[in-house]
């Protein structure tokens, strides 16, 4: 548990990470562990005859709808999924198919699709599961005996962590200059560095290996962003997956464009276009950014891009709001969860609202109090909010509960700013309340498609 002695050190690009839809923890990291262990067998000279990979709790549930099958072929092929070409990812279980082959150092290794196996996913026992994402892969002989084997997590947001080396966190190269180990903490730096975000930045200019390197990474990160908001709002007709959702973010935003839209609504429904052409990019399997999540990667962008194109803002204060919406995904990430699989979408949908109250807040002028007010009212309000994506794809509720994300956020950042009194919930409270609650909460609530809307809406 992080403390004055162990602060938090998650790095502000590990949490922005671009990559391939439609999930951060069934997606994402899912494909970075494949990667892992392909060059963990690598480097140790490992030449299998074939590769293995088993698929348990959450994403044994609903893999084939979060495209994790396809994703741990594409990490086990040696693709990142920063550069993963969308069109050859969306055909690679095809492609594999037809030729089952891939290329391994000097050597050709046998992979197919049918090497993905889905486990029972009401096994939920402890050695099973260690986590509610376990994924086990193994580099097989010609016998079928493993010469290599390791079990992951995909713990949410795309971070991955294999079982064993709980105990070797990636640490920074120094202690941060600005520590902070909860939101009190990060309050009282943000007093002494003039902001939440200017706390992150300081933390990670310290870090940077080469100077401008942080800020290469922010730019990356946000035109990422606004690129996913183009190819969104480009986009029209049906999304993969057969569940008849049709995209809706190019309506919406020429609603808007020809003022067809009520004028007190037309800067959140600026903002809801755009996430919707996010949500839509991330359903279709397009590269988006985890933010923290990929079901949840629509709010925050959105929210900012709408506030950067209206306001005018330009690239310190985008990479500013990005680390202030960072600061609050570190601390929930270090006190509780990101994942829907471990505490439901309060931890994806609720945290991208705070982290985007917060960004907005900062943005309008709010002071730091405000700032972490404004997270977490963003936060407290989705308290309870569960994971029950139809067919396990990540469509219905998720797209359209981005679009409302924006509009919380949106009032969260002016409550905050404008009705005087804080009130008696901290940042702080708000986040042990949400992992008890998650922690409470049904397996069938937390992206198992076994509960919700997930199973009473198909048969209606
Ligand atoms: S319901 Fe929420 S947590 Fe679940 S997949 Fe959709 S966005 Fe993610």
């Amino acid at each position: 548990m992080v403390s004055a002695d162990d602060p938090i050190t998650i790095r502000l690009l590990d949490l922005f990470r671009i990559g391939p839809g439609p999930s951060s923890s069934h997606t994402v990291g899912p494909m970075r562990a494949a990667g892992m262990f392909r060059r963990h067998c690598l480097g140790a000279g490992v030449v299998p005859d074939r590769l293995q990979v088993e698929l348990r709790g959450s994403l044994s549930a609903t893999g084939i709808g979060h495209g994790t099958d396809r994703a741990v072929l594409a990490g086990l092929c040696g693709f990142e999924p920063e550069e993963v070409d969308p069109d050859a990812f969306a055909v690679l279980d095809r492609t594999l198919a037809d030729a089952p082959s891939i290329r391994w150092g000097d050597h050709q290794v046998r992979l197919h699709p049918d090497d993905v196996v889905f486990a029972d996913p009401r096994n939920t026992s402890d050695d099973f599961l260690p986590h509610p994402n376990t994924l086990v892969l193994r580099a097989l002989d010609a016998g079928g005996s493993a010469l290599v084997e390791e079990s992951w997590l995909s713990v949410g947001g795309g971070f991955v962590q294999r079982t064993g080396d709980e105990g070797g966190k990636r640490r920074p190269p120094s202690p941060p200059v600005a520590p902070f180990w909860s939101g009190r903490t990060l309050l009282e730096q943000a007093r002494a560095h003039g902001g939440l975000g200017a706390v992150v930045l300081a933390n990670e200019r310290a870090w940077e290996e080469e100077p401008g390197q942080l800020e290469a990474g922010l730019d990356r990160v946000y035109e990422a962003f606004r690129a996913c908001i183009r190819r969104g709002l480009r986009h029209t007709g049906e999304l993969p997956g057969g569940l008849g959702v049709v995209r809706r973010a190019s309506h919406l935003n020429a609603q808007v464009a020809t003022g067809r839209v009520e004028p007190s609504y037309r800067i959140i429904a600026q903002a809801q276009a755009y996430a919707y052409a996010i949500n839509e990019e991330n359903a279709a399997g397009g590269l988006v950014v985890t933010a923290p999540t990929n079901g949840a990667a629509g709010i925050f962008p959105a929210t900012l891009a709408e506030a950067v194109d209206r306001l005018q803002l330009g690239r310190e204060a985008v990479h500013r709001a990005i680390a202030t919406a960072g600061s609050v995904a570190m601390v929930i990430q270090a006190h509780a969860s990101l994942s829907g699989a471990e505490v439901g979408c309060q931890g994806e949908v609720g945290s991208a609202t705070a982290m985007a109250a917060a960004a907005l807040c900062e943005i309008l002028g709010g002071d730091v109090d405000q700032v972490e007010r404004a997270a977490e009212i963003g936060l407290e309000h989705n308290l309870g909010l569960t994971c029950d994506p139809i067919k396990g794809l990540v469509q219905a509720p998720c797209i359209e509960r981005n679009a409302m994300g924006v509009a919380k956020a949106w009032s969260a950042a002016q409550l905050a700013l404008n009705s005087g009194a804080r009130g008696i919930v901290s940042l702080d409270k708000v986040i042990r309340v949400m992992k008890r609650t998650g922690l409470d909460m049904r397996r069938e609530y937390k992206e198992t498609s076994e509960g919700g809307l997930a199973v009473n809406i198909p048969e209606c």
